[in-house]
């Protein structure tokens, strides 16, 4: 009956590993049409001051839609996309859009910095600020409103180039953020090292404010580190006004989530600033 019971099991789990498989494999493939399909967005999640939700900025997050599995999350996808070096295309795609549109909010009058992931093969590659100078000039906009957010492993990999990368970014001026923060297992001071302008504190902490008195003091911790080594702390994923609460007397400085607006369409996202505090 053991035996049964085992062999079943394993069949449900070799069942369950094949159907990702071929989900996995299924993405992979429809990846490599789905720009030139039209089937990849970007939207823009606003970025607040704690204080008095003063909107300062937006994190540009992608959004893809398959023709028959629908909604797929970059957290999926984006991974795939790694493992295939799709995210080359990708993430250029998405920092010209984003670059695009801060430039026309800036020509608009409306001063946002628009922060945009960046995968550890695009941070590599040996053209990457080069191109991203060009970008800038093509689209008129000045270095300090785009924030590129790198994740601790990618600065992990290789730290002498990822440090001369950061170099020559801080150099050209664009701001650089730490995104998923203690998560990962790097310490504050080689952050502080690397040239890191802000903090983002990863969001599985902030869940649990109120609920776990760990997470609690590790946010503090962060936020005082943080503030001490003259980074900006931010809040990821800030979904209730306790949390908020929280943040605010630990003075954390900016936050974003679902408790101010989601990731939304530019044209949402205009008509959420027209309705925000300026
Ligand atoms: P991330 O950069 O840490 O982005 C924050 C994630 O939290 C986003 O998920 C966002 O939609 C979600 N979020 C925002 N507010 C809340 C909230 O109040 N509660 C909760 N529970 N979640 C909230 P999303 O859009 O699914 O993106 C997931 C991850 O995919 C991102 O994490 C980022 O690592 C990656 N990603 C997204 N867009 C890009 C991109 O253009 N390029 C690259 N390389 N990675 C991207
Ligand atoms: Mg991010
Ligand atoms: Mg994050
Ligand atoms: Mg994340």
């Amino acid at each position: 009956r053991a035996k049964e019971e085992g062999r079943n099991g394993f069949r449900f789990f070799t069942d369950e590993m094949q159907a990702r498989t071929d989900r996995a494999l299924a993405l992979f493939t429809a990846l490599g049409f789905a720009l030139e399909r039209g089937q990849v967005a970007l939207h823009y999640q606003a970025i607040v001051r704690v204080s008095d939700q003063t909107v300062v900025g937006a994190e540009a997050l992608v959004r893809w839609t398959h023709p028959v599995l629908g909604k797929v999350s970059p957290a999926e996808f984006i991974p795939i996309a790694e493992s295939g070096g799709q995210i080359l295309r990708l993430g250029d795609w998405v920092m010209e859009q984003a670059v695009k549109q801060a430039g026309l909010w800036r020509q608009a009058g409306r001063e946002l910095v628009v922060a945009v992931n960046v995968s550890a093969l695009q941070f590599r590659h040996p053209d990457f600020v080069s191109r991203l100078e060009q970008l800038l000039s093509t689209h008129n906009l000045p270095a300090r409103y785009l924030e590129l957010e790198v994740t601790e492993s990618l600065t992990m990999g290789d730290p002498q180039a990822a440090i001369a990368t950061m170099q020559q970014l801080r150099t050209l001026g664009v701001s650089l953020a730490i995104d998923d923060f203690g998560t990962g297992y790097s310490s504050m001071n080689y952050l502080r090292r690397l040239g890191f302008n802000k903090v983002k504190i990863d969001q599985s902490f902030v869940h649990d404010i109120g609920a776990d008195p760990d997470d609690e003091v590790i946010i503090s911790a962060i936020i005082q580190l943080g503030q001490s080594l003259g980074m900006v702390t931010l809040a990821e994923g800030v979904e209730s006004a306790t949390q908020r609460d929280f943040l605010a007397t630990r003075g954390c400085q900016l936050m974003q989530g679902w408790l101010v607006s989601p990731a939304c369409p530019a044209q949402d996202f205009e008509a959420f600033l027209n309705t925000a505090p300026r």
